[in-house]
């Protein structure tokens, strides 16, 4: 039986008011318990793509569903919700607030999915646990390395179990070596059944994960999806 899709991209095209084509007719399909690259040089349209995938931005036509939700139909309060329950992001510089400790970053994200604030403490402690940080769960950014930022920061992309993590150069601020522990620590992730799409310019950590989608001026031109994918998604790229 074919796994639940948990993201379906159809024929997406994005116009940006001034007139450029940032994406035409991307379709893609992940499944549930999947690890995916979208990889693409500089100005391939990667951000755009992810800002589509993320519901920030609305294609200028086609489709997007997210855990089987049309997010054409949804308002924006919807939407909010929708990210809130079923999307975590992780991005190149953690955005975390400085002001907060580890456990609190990580339990904020938890307050626009509507837990309960002392659940809210628990989910985020095991979060934390997950990725390795239940020594450092007091600790404020500024007493944190890069890498341990990034844990704070997929902690707080997991806390909820969302549908789907949306990774955008989760490795890009950090060096070769914590880099690498970076993205071991995504593969154990989804090794215990975490969805992730990983949004990267580097062919080598593209190349080093189980499928990769390359995009080239806002066309898909690569997909290594599974047989069964591939048909669902229709006009997926040749390889
Ligand atoms: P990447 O993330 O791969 O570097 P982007 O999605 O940022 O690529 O950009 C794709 C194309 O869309 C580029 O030609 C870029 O200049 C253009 N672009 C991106 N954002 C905007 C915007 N807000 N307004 C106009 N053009 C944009």
């Amino acid at each position: 039986m074919r796994r639940q899709t948990v993201l379906s991209v159809r024929d997406a095209g994005l116009v940006y008011p001034s007139g450029v084509t940032a994406l035409a007719g991307v379709s893609m399909e992940v499944a549930a318990g999947e690890l995916v690259a979208i990889v693409g040089p500089s100005g391939s349209g990667k951000s755009t793509l992810l800002n589509i995938i993320g519901t920030l931005d609305r294609p200028s036509s086609g489709a997007v569903h997210i855990a089987g939700r049309d997010v054409a139909t949804l308002g924006d309060r919807q939407l909010s919700a929708l990210r809130a329950c079923e999307i975590g992001f992780v991005f190149q510089q953690f955005h975390l607030a400085d002001g907060l400790s580890a456990v609190d970053n990580v339990a904020t994200g938890l307050l626009y999915a509507g837990v309960p604030r002392r659940q809210r403490r628990e989910h985020a402690l095991r979060a934390l646990a997950r990725v390795g940080l239940a020594h450092r769960t007091e600790h404020h950014p500024r007493q944190l390395s890069g890498g341990e930022k990034q844990r704070v920061a997929i902690a707080r992309a997991l806390a909820n179990r969302p549908s789907l993590v949306l990774a955008d150069e989760p490795t890009g601020a950090l060096d070769t070596a914590t880099g690498h522990s970076v993205l071991r620590l995504l593969r154990r992730l989804n090794e215990e059944g975490t969805t992730i799409v990983l949004i990267t310019h580097d062919r080598d950590i593209a190349a080093s994960l189980p499928r990769q989608i390359e995009i080239r001026d806002g066309r898909l031109v690569r997909d290594d999806a599974a047989p069964s994918i591939r048909r669902a998604a229709g006009t997926a790229a040749d390889r």
